[in-house]
């Protein structure tokens, strides 16, 4: 097959043309039509991919449930998933805070440029800091009271619930472990059928990934860059050393933290394991939504990667909704960098304290676009930094969520990999994307 016709090269097609247009479409006042008649595409191919997310997540859960025979081996399998999202999230923080504070980039914001950014993005922050003081105010335990839903189909009916949804599939599953055979066996059929058939859904969603992903990226770049184009210039030129902070601090946390964790728990290679999940990472990328990434996630894993549906259908779900390591990188750069860039100097215990809430926040983030940003603001007072501070980082906030998504994205999978190499439940049959 040329390699132009490779899903992933045609994504990374759609993405370099969506990139062209959108500066085309500044330079000719373009921006509104980009807005009008592209930008819909775009929200069609993600509203495509969250529509499938509750019921591939409920059927393949259910089977894979159903078909572990044996509950020890879940609650063994959800302990160890939810350890290593933890520790791999403090592993995330702590290269975050290492890397901000050895390139200083705070240091480098001109108090002029400081200002004028806390001028112009003032507005902006009014609803984050009231969404924030929502979260802060819920009783420690409430994350659990949300779990389980009291209506399913309520819980159905938002993606957000998710883990409202994993609750009921394992409830489900389990209740299909105890019941005889030749009853619980009709109901595994049509779930498992419902899988086979959703699984096939996302093959068809994808081929319409780079149409889709020409138009987000499209739709990225006119927002970023509005009717001002030399403003946006001037926004990177300012910001760019914070940028190149948070990316240099996702690499790090990629390259380290996961060849580390392969290294342990799985043969399988670093660049294997990245060629296998290509197009999950560059969609992370392109929507900015783990939640909606999901259903790709768990093809490339299953088909791409030869994990079994009993781990994937439960490690994936979860880590969507709770395991966000590209997020704790941001957080813990980005609060560091608003005290220097502020002069505020931070203690050893201040920094501690950034580790503890950035693994709250970002277990507490959703997996859609810019949620890490509401929640940095637990971290920020946490410390006590003025929360407005916000507003120095939300004019490049669009491309960290793009960065911090896909780790996001590679992590979950990563994690996924490694429980299922450690359960025995990694095939070494396959589909790679080029043999598709
Ligand atoms: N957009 C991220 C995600 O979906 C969450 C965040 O804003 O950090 O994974």
């Amino acid at each position: 097959m040329p390699w132009y016709k490779k899903l992933h090269w045609q994504i990374v097609i759609g993405l370099i043309l969506g990139l062209v247009w959108g500066l085309f479409a500044i330079q000719a006042g373009l921006a509104e039509f980009t807005d009008d008649f592209i930008r819909p595409f775009g929200d069609i191919f993600i509203n495509a991919l969250q529509l499938i997310a509750i019921p591939l997540v409920l059927a393949s859960l259910v089977v894979g449930i159903a078909n572990l025979n044996d509950v020890t081996k879940l609650s063994r399998m959800g302990g160890k998933t939810i350890g290593i999202y933890i520790v791999t999230s403090i592993f995330a923080i702590i290269i975050g805070l290492v890397v901000v504070n050895v390139m200083a980039p705070g240091d480098f914001l001109p108090p002029e440029t400081q200002q004028s950014l806390m001028e112009s993005y003032q507005q902006d922050i009014e609803g984050t800091d009231e969404d924030a003081e929502a979260v802060v105010d819920r009783s420690p335990l409430e994350f659990l009271v949300d779990i389980v839903p009291e209506n399913f189909f309520e819980a159905a009916s938002e993606n957000a619930n998710m883990l409202q949804v994993v609750f009921v599939a394992i409830l489900l599953g389990i209740g299909l472990i105890y019941v005889k055979q030749e009853k619980a066996q009709p109901l595994i059929n049509v779930f498992d059928a419902l899988n086979d058939v959703i699984i096939k859904i996302v093959d068809f969603i994808m081929i319409l990934a780079p149409y889709g992903v020409f138009a987000l990226i499209a739709n990225v770049i006119v927002e970023l860059g509005g009717d001002d184009m030399s403003r946006t210039i001037e926004l990177l030129q300012a910001l760019g050393f914070y940028g190149i902070a948070v990316i240099i601090a996702l690499l790090l946390h990629t390259f380290i933290i996961y060849f580390t964790l392969f290294k342990i728990f799985s043969s399988m290679s670093l660049i294997r394991f990245l060629k296998g999940i290509r197009p999950a990472i560059l969609l992370g990328f392109s929507t900015s939504s783990s939640l909606a990434t999901l259903p790709v996630m768990m093809e490339r894993c299953e088909k791409g990667l030869g994990v079994k549906e009993e781990v994937s259908s439960f490690v994936l779900p979860v880590g969507a909704t709770l395991n966000m390591d590209g997020t704790a990188v941001y957080q813990a750069v980005t609060a560091v960098f608003i005290t220097q860039a502020i002069g505020m100097d931070l203690t050893l215990a201040q920094q501690l304290t950034i580790i503890l809430t950035a693994v709250l926040a970002s277990i507490g983030t959703a997996g859609v676009p810019a949620a890490g940003i509401i929640m940095l603001v637990i971290v920020l007072q946490a410390i006590n930094v003025p929360v407005e501070g916000i507003a120095l980082v939300l004019g490049i906030e669009r491309i960290m969520d793009m960065c911090r998504t896909a780790v996001n994205v590679i992590g979950n999978c990563a994690v996924t990999v490694a429980i299922a190499s450690m359960e025995g439940k990694i095939g070494d049959t396959y589909i790679t994307e080029d043999s598709e």
